[in-house]
């Protein structure tokens, strides 16, 4: 039977599916006539059967790598159900079964055999490997190779090693990373340069995006809660254990079904919620990123972060935890000067070297324009990841409701010039404040109503001139001061501003 037929057969008899999903036959393919792939597809988008069909199709055994035991079993127990022959290994298991598992690999008795990478790398692994012969190498998860990734797991850095002892042997990477850097990373760090790339497109169109920005953060929360959420699942996001916890109960007190998750809780803790949320049709996870990979729930309504996460490749594999049943969902994020602050802060003052530290910086900024942008945000988040849309989305908060731009360069410059006159050392709420022309006792005690901006700015409300310094900030016109508490000091760009080379225009509500 020629193999495009078999792997139809395979996927209608053995899944159950009528057809395929782009690119899922195109990879199916290569592999079956002997080329390396890698594979980008969004979370949900199916990159299992992309390696599952040539493992049941081709003699031997596929070997997949994978981070984690928990997926590892997922798909094992899925597997089996279809039955498939398949197990996993890793060290978290006792030598008696891992035994077991190894006789079966020796017997050839295995279509699949899920193993974590530190396990599969042994010595003895991998001589028993080479005596049975492997039909594919599978690596899962393969930006986890990426060393200035977010899921860096070193042991991934040593998986080339398998492609040194198995060079005929066609190998696949698989990943929901679409950032176009961490592609040309894994390809290299693999040691399959040569390797055709498929890719999905990532856009989610269900999910609207929309960023709040200013107002209270927990308050904003509780109003799109109420607004767009009332009995729904979904995750919430924070950057802290702490706030972590104070979230969940305070959601609780309003009434909410909160559950808190983070590292600092105990396993079987973090077990029993976990099962909570995935076997309740309404239930809120209020977590830190520990909850993540691996969260298969397909109506997870919305996901909301109350904290800036690193980067916009991250924001956009947190927000893919939404709607995955193709349904409506929404991906919220609460923004304002305080976080923006922070997070500059603590990149400058953080001990790395310097080129990691400009990476943070990039990533960041990425995250910070995407909060900035005036424009479809979903174009925006699409062009990062290096895709383009063609028009406007017409679901997320810009395209829903377009904002009037409020040519803000004069404005601006006055920020400037308060910041300059003050002495570089001021916090936003005084600088606010000398603009305004307000009378509290700082401003006596430094003398600051006798200064020429003292007022110059009583004619924008205070709320107006937070969103501009908060602009102003995420767009690296003005930055935190090194030594100062809280004060702000300008930035070489700010210069363009103030001498008319550029304008500034912020989005104001219509
Ligand atoms: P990923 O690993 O990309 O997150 P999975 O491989 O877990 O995604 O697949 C996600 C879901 O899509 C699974 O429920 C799977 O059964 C389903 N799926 C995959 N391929 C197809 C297909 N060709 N037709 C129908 N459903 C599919
Ligand atoms: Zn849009």
């Amino acid at each position: 039977m020629p193999e495009n037929q078999i792997s139809h057969q395979i996927l209608r008899d053995v899944f159950g599916h009528s057809q395929f999903r782009d690119p899922q036959e195109k990879v199916i393919n290569t592999l079956m006539s002997g080329g390396n792939a890698l594979v980008l597809m969004p979370t949900g988008g199916g990159k299992s059967l992309c390696y599952q069909i040539p493992a049941i199709a081709l003699p031997g055994t596929a070997i997949v790598v994978s981070p984690l035991i928990a997926l590892m079993e997922d798909q094992v127990r899925a597997l089996h159900q279809l039955g498939i022959s398949a197990s996993a290994l890793h060290s978290g298991m006792e030598p008696a079964q891992q035994e077991r598992v190894e006789v079966q690999l020796a017997a050839r008795q295995l279509k699949l055999l899920y193993c974590a990478p530190e396990r599969l790398l042994q010595e003895r692994m991998l001589r028993v490997l080479e005596q049975t012969g492997i039909s594919l190498v599978a690596i899962d998860e393969a930006h986890c190779v990426s060393q200035w990734g977010y899921d860096f797991r070193p042991e991934y850095l040593r998986l080339h090693i398998l492609r040194k002892k198995f060079p005929s042997t066609p190998h696949i990477a698989l990943t929901a990373t679409a950032d176009p850097e961490t592609r040309v990373e894994i390809l290299a760090r693999l040691g399959l340069p040569g390797a055709a790339v498929f890719s999905r497109s990532f856009d989610r169109p269900n999910i609207r995006y929309s960023v709040c920005r200013n107002a209270p953060p927990r308050e904003s929360l509780l109003d799109f809660l109420r607004r767009r959420h009332p009995c729904s699942s979904g995750i919430v996001y924070c950057s802290s254990r702490k706030k972590v916890e104070e979230t969940a109960v305070w959601l609780q007190h309003h009434g909410f079904p909160a559950l808190p998750y983070h590292a600092g809780m105990s396993a079987a803790l973090r077990q029993e919620h976990q099962q909570q949320f995935q076997q309740n049709a309404i239930a809120i996870m209020v977590a830190t990123v520990a909850f993540g990979m691996g969260i298969d729930k397909p109506d997870v309504r919305f996901v909301a972060h109350l904290n800036l996460p690193k980067s916009l490749e991250s924001y956009y594999q947190e927000t893919g935890r939404a709607g995955r049943d193709g349904s409506p969902a929404d991906a919220w994020i609460h923004y304002g000067f305080q976080d923006v602050f922070h997070l500059r802060r603590r990149i400058r003052e953080s001990d790395s070297h310097t080129a990691r530290k400009a990476l943070d910086e990039s990533r960041l900024q990425s995250m910070l324009d995407f909060c900035e942008e005036q424009g479809c945000q979903r174009q925006y988040l699409l062009s990062y990841l290096g895709e383009s849309l063609e028009g406007r989305c017409g679901n997320c908060d810009n395209c829903l409701s377009p904002q009037n731009p409020w040519n803000a360069t004069q404005a601006a410059q006055k920020a400037f010039s308060a910041i300059y006159r003050t002495g570089q050392q001021f916090g936003v709420r005084h600088l606010i404040d000398v603009l305004q022309g307000r009378q509290t006792p700082r401003i006596r005690q430094m003398g600051h109503d006798c200064l020429s901006v003292y007022g110059i700015g009583s004619d924008i409300p205070a709320r107006r001139w937070q969103a501009l310094f908060r602009h102003l900030l995420a767009k690296a016109y003005i930055l935190p001061h090194p030594e100062g508490h809280g004060g702000l000091m300008l930035d070489e760009s700010s210069r363009d501003i103030l001498r008319g080379k550029m304008e500034i225009y912020l989005g104001l509500p219509a």
